[in-house]
């Protein structure tokens, strides 16, 4: 098989960097490699960013009005390129077709989103302040944005950054995952296509040296991250020691209430798909299931059923509803996690660790999972195993289960399933974390809310996207002016102004 080289994307062109070392790109689904990225060297960084830099002096300038018909055009040529988009994620990526689609269309959201940043943008007026005095207030752009993101969403994340980050003035350098490098170039091209100026949207592929030097260049202003918390952590407190403005979106283990007033079959459904959609390879994915009370074994009857029935398959073919996971080391991990629970005593109802699929036996398979009766100080509890693992674990109460997420360091999304609303009021007032879904396991805000975890899921003041996206990427300027006629003027008084 040919191995493909993925360059940069500099000033509105491929450009191949001057970087010698390479990293290998896979098919998760065959184990082959199929391409490699050039890893930018520090002057090929220095470039792109001067190059941002420069770009951006104009780029703020640019009217509203000229801004939104380019953003109108990339959100139709990337709805036109939804199949060859979902194609790509699918051969780096490993995710089903469908589900590809999906993350594209939650993308699409954003850019949809952004269109509407004049109405955004359009600041405060207080007429009158004091007499003869007004004072208004509106937003600019922060600069140069870097934008570093993860393997599991090559097109949905980006998405919830650049177009935010470009419609409010500034411009964007992209450091995709080396895992799934392709998407971000196929973006980059079609940001071209719809106008926009050479500079303001580049690529540039890299390892963790290159993600020290973007955080570390005094030409970047803000840094938008997301991925694993302790890297989260660390770009966060990088970023901000060199004065950068630092949104970090970090790691999860999101916790599913079940109760006993449940519809325990449409819960089942709801939380096989949210545990093991996408190879469970989401950060709003579930994989714990706190069973309350009674609910508890005839949930994990339901739940084994459904884990059963997953169709896991190469993510080209028309019936897969799960693909493989991203990596070898990935598989394995799991696999030791696994292990290690059902030796310490867990109850393992559904056993993926051994499943392949015939003729891919390369491919990086791991079957859906069902653990019972997890204890908490194992690893399956404690770590984001981020694989098609579902944990259950049992309570008497509403009010410990609660407190159960709240003791938990991550603070991403949860979900309850329940028919009392007065239980579910309880819930989403009482836990400590910033996406919550009431009968919706996977709830991803909409792009008109912003999307943003609490304690170690998020590092930062800033959600992404949404409001919060526009606030993070812009600062804001108060103006107090006065025009007197030459016979109002008073003169320069030395106390506080009162009038
Ligand atoms: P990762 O942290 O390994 O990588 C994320 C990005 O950081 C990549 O671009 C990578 O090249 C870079 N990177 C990796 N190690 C680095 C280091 N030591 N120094 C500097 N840069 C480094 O994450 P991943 O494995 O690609 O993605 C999965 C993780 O992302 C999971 O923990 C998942 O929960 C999280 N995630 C979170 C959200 C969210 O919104 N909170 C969304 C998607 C994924």
């Amino acid at each position: 098989m040919t191995i493909t080289t993925i360059p940069h994307f500099f000033n509105g062109a491929e450009h191949p960097g001057t970087g010698t070392d390479t990293e290998g790109v896979f098919n998760p689904a065959t184990g082959a490699q199929t391409g490699e990225v050039r890893l930018a060297s520090p002057s090929d960084l220095d470039q792109a960013v001067a190059i941002a830099k420069e770009a951006a002096k104009s780029w703020g300038d640019v009217s509203l009005a000229k801004r939104t018909t380019i953003l109108f055009k990339f959100r139709e040529l990337v709805a036109a390129h939804v199949d060859e988009l979902a194609a790509l994620i699918t051969a780096e990526h490993g995710k089903v077709l469908s589900d590809a689609k999906g993350e594209i269309g939650r993308g699409l959201e954003v850019i949809e989103f952004a269109c509407g940043i004049p109405q955004l943008l359009k600041g405060e007026y207080s007429d009158q302040a004091s007499t003869g005095i007004d004072v208004f207030s509106y937003r600019q752009p922060v600069g140069v944005v870097a934008g570093i993101t993860p393997f599991n969403f090559p097109v949905m994340v980006p998405l919830w950054m650049a177009p935010m980050a470009i419609a409010t003035g500034n411009t964007f350098i992209l450091k995709p995952s080396g895992r799934v490098p392709s998407a971000a170039m196929l973006l980059a091209k079609l940001f071209k296509q719809a106008g926009l100026p050479d500079g303001v949207f580049q690529v540039l592929h890299g390892n963790r040296e290159v993600v020290q030097g973007l955080l570390t260049h005094p030409d970047i202003d803000a840094i938008s991250f997301v991925g694993s918390t302790p890297v989260a952590k660390l770009v966060h407190d990088t970023g901000t020691a060199h004065g950068k403005r630092v949104q970090a979106l970090g790691g999860a283990k999101n916790h599913a209430i079940i109760l006993p007033d449940a519809d325990l079959d449409n819960a089942a459904d709801h939380l096989a798909a949210a545990a093991f959609g996408s190879a469970g390879q989401r950060c709003m994915a579930i994989s714990v299931a706190i069973a309350v009370g009674d609910a508890a074994d005839a949930l994990v009857a339901k739940v084994k059923d459904r884990a059963e029935a997953v169709r896991v398959a190469d993510g080209t073919h028309p019936d897969a509803e799960m693909g493989p996971v991203i990596t070898k080391a990935a598989q394995q991990k799991m696999r030791s996690i696994v292990t290690a629970a059902a030796e310490s005593g867990a109850d393992l109802v559904v056993d993926g660790r051994e499943f392949t699929v015939p003729g891919q036996e390369d491919g990086y398979w791991f079957g859906p999972t069902v653990i019972d009766k997890v204890d908490f100080d194992m690893d399956a509890y404690q770590e984001e195993i981020f694989g098609p693992v579902l944990s259950v674990v049992r309570t008497e109460t509403v009010e410990e289960a609660i407190e159960l997420i709240n003791s938990n360091p991550y603070g991403n999304g949860t979900a309850i399933f329940t028919s009392s609303g007065a239980n579910a009021r309880k819930f989403h007032r009482g836990v400590h974390v910033g996406m919550i879904g009431i009968n919706v396991p996977v709830p991803v805000p909409v792009a008109y809310h912003s999307f943003g975890g609490w304690k170690d899921s998020l590092f930062g003041d800033k959600h992404i996207y949404g409001p919060e996206g526009v606030s993070f990427y812009t600062r804001a300027k108060v103006i107090t002016e006065r025009w007197p006629e030459p016979k109002q003027r008073t003169g320069a008084s030395y106390n506080f102004p009162t009038n």
